[in-house]
């Protein structure tokens, strides 16, 4: 849990600025991953703005050759979080209505956790590579070319994408540039 109590700070001026050094252990993908940074936390009109850069790695599966692999993470966090309770009176505030916005809870405790693993979740890449240059597997037998070679002959192109290709090629020759066809009248 990335925690910090912000209650001097929420006293202090617009603007001031404290820095917090971030090392803790954060469930992103299921089991933990040390996240390590800095983040800045600014005290603004109505909340707290917190912004930092996060590293850490999360274990994913390479889209190529399916091995996991461990893939390093940049966390750009820029979050605001508003405050449930008045830090001078103890009174509760009415919280805007923004949907999903981040809250300091009644103890003045600002929890970057799920912020974290947020960001880290959008940081994942879609198709995640183990290396740029991953071989990935053969499609014949399934052999990891990074591991290993196999005796395969490179696969012959699928007959039916070769049909389409022809198709294709026919329709553009014999429609022209413009494709034809009904267009239908709305
Ligand atoms: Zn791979
Ligand atoms: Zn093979």
């Amino acid at each position: 849990m990335v925690q910090i109590n912000v209650s001097q700070q929420l006293r202090e001026s617009i603007g001031a600025v404290r820095n917090y050094r971030v090392s803790e252990v954060v469930d992103i993908v299921g089991g933990g991953s040390l996240v390590q940074g800095e983040v800045g936390l600014m005290r603004s009109d109505r909340s707290i703005l917190a912004k930092g850069t996060l590293h850490t790695e999360v274990e994913l599966t390479c889209s190529r050759c399916l091995s996991l692999f461990s893939c390093p993470l940049s966390i750009n966090i820029e979050e605001e979080y508003l405050p449930t309770t008045d830090v001078v009176t103890g009174a509760r505030l009415p919280l805007p209505d923004e949907a999903g916005c981040f809250t300091i809870d009644e103890h003045n405790i600002l929890d970057l956790t799920e912020a974290i693993r947020q960001y880290a979740l959008l940081a994942i890449p879609m198709k995640p590579l183990c290396d740029d240059d991953c071989a990935g597997l053969c499609p014949t037998c399934g052999c990891n070319l990074n591991q290993a070679s196999c005796n395969c002959l490179p696969e012959p192109a699928d007959p039916r994408w070769s049909e389409l290709g022809k198709l294709v090629l026919a329709d553009n020759q014999a429609s022209g540039n413009e494709p034809k066809g009904t267009k239908l009248d709305r």
